[in-house]
């Protein structure tokens, strides 16, 4: 019995895990489309085409992400 216990714990850590990894890269965010173009959700600009090359998860431009990243830090 012990077992099914130790692994729905282990799952419960795997999926918390992965939730705080996508909130993280924000890709547990839902992109912003104008005109089917992928814009940033902070500023609404588009995001450059060598961007989502690199990051196709992207939903921020570079400045925005990396302020957002910035206040994720600080949030702790
Ligand atoms: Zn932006």
């Amino acid at each position: 019995m012990d077992r099914f216990d130790w692994a729905s714990e282990i799952e419960t850590q795997e999926r918390e895990a992965a939730i705080a990894r996508a909130r993280e890269n924000g890709s547990a965010e839902i992109p912003l489309v104008i005109a089917g173009v992928r814009c940033c959700r902070d500023c609404e600009e588009p995001i450059p085409a060598g961007r989502l090359r690199v990051r196709p998860d992207a939903v921020r431009c570079v400045s925005c992400q990396e302020r957002h990243e910035r206040r994720l830090q600080d949030a702790g």
